[in-house]
């Protein structure tokens, strides 16, 4: 394979977007990614399994080789990982590198924000799925405070991220009330609610079809309230289906991978903190990736450009059919989302 072109995979997809994974335990238990009675205490405690800051930089180098321009830190809580603006500020001078996100459950953003600023981050994600402080805390496995979330999207204002993306899944009978207050809070604030629909992803969060809220319902209930009109996407492979106010209060977007799948847009590879690299949010198994990068970045590039090469993923088209109804899926916290 020649490192020098971008592969393409199977379904003629690039490689334009990397999850990276900087660690797999979290400070939350949510019921829909890591739940409380299926996931222990200490989960993803032990540093030693992680890429360390050096293979991260390599991991990424080669990414970017392979065509890759955008670039997320996640987790578990990528706040937990030790010393992440110095990662961060690491990977912010990798050329071609064109864009470096984070996303975060916000609970430990008020301290870090200024230095995540400083080491030239520039985008940050906060999942806040409620308002509601008890809605909130049940939400968060009882390990969250909706206040500190909020002191910390404040935080990262004061810091320099001035247009951020909340994040709130919807579950039927969980949270559905709290869209409209989400909506309510950051209309005209700049920043951008994203609803995201519950998926099925892994093996634990009991997910059932009917606990999911089409986007199209939200849409609509959201429009009663303040008329809105389709904006178009940013960039090809945008995920969030865009809208804007009618009256100029920002826009809001949806994240609708169940029932409107977006498989053949699809550009994104996800690694894990342990360095596997999981080529759909559904796959089974990841392909290791650190056992090649102890070769340096060329064997890497050429290793990924193969394993991309490879790929077919486009589980949510099939979702339910018989080809993928009993695949076992990677859990959320491994990949980050
Ligand atoms: N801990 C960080 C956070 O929560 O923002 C980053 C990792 S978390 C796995 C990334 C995103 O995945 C969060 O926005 C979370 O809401 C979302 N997520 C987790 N499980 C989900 C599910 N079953 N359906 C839809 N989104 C999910
Ligand atoms: Fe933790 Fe994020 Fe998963 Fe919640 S969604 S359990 S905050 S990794
Ligand atoms: Fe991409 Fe897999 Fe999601 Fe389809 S199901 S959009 S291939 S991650």
């Amino acid at each position: 394979m020649n490192a020098a072109v971008p592969p393409r995979d199977r379904l003629g997809r690039p490689l334009h977007d990397l999850r990276l994974s900087v660690i797999d335990a979290c400070n939350f238990r949510c019921g829909y990614c890591m739940p409380a009675d299926r996931v222990p205490e200490d989960y993803g405690t032990d540093a030693s399994q992680r890429l360390s800051f050096d293979e991260i930089d390599t991991l990424v180098r080669a990414f970017v080789r392979l065509g890759m321009r955008k670039l997320r830190l996640t987790g578990g809580e990528p706040l937990l990982r030790k010393r992440l603006p110095e990662l961060v500020r690491r990977l912010a001078v990798i050329p071609g590198l064109d864009d470096i996100a984070l996303t975060t459950n916000g609970m430990l953003l008020a301290s870090q924000a200024q230095a995540l600023h400083d080491a030239g981050l520039r985008r940050i994600t906060v999942s806040l799925d409620a308002l509601d402080p008890d809605i909130f805390a049940e939400m968060s496995g009882r390990r969250g405070q909706v206040g500190t979330v909020l002191a910390g999207i404040d935080a990262a204002m004061a810091a320099g991220f001035a247009r951020l993306k909340i994040n709130a899944v919807v579950q039927r009978g969980l949270n559905e009330d709290q869209v409209l207050p989400l909506v309510e809070r950051f209309r005209g604030t700049g920043h951008v609610v994203r609803f995201i629909e519950f998926m099925d992803v892994g093996d634990s969060n009991d997910w059932r079809q009917d606990r999911m809220v089409p986007s199209s319902v939200l849409r609509d209930r959201i429009a009663a309230r303040w008329p809105l009109h389709p904006l178009q996407a940013d960039y090809r492979g945008e995920v969030a289906e865009r809208y804007g106010f009618d009256d100029g209060g920002g826009e809001v977007g949806f994240v609708s991978s169940v029932s409107t799948p977006f498989c053949g847009d699809c550009h994104r590879a996800r690694v894990s903190a342990d360095g596997r690299l999981f080529t759909c949010l559904f796959a089974g198994e990841g392909a290791d990736l650190r056992s090649v990068l102890a070769h340096g970045e060329d064997a890497l590039v050429a290793h990924v450009a193969q394993l991309w090469a490879a790929r077919g993923d486009r589980y949510s088209e099939l979702r339910g059919s018989p080809e993928v109804r009993d695949r076992r899926r990677v859990e959320m916290y491994l990949i980050g989302g």
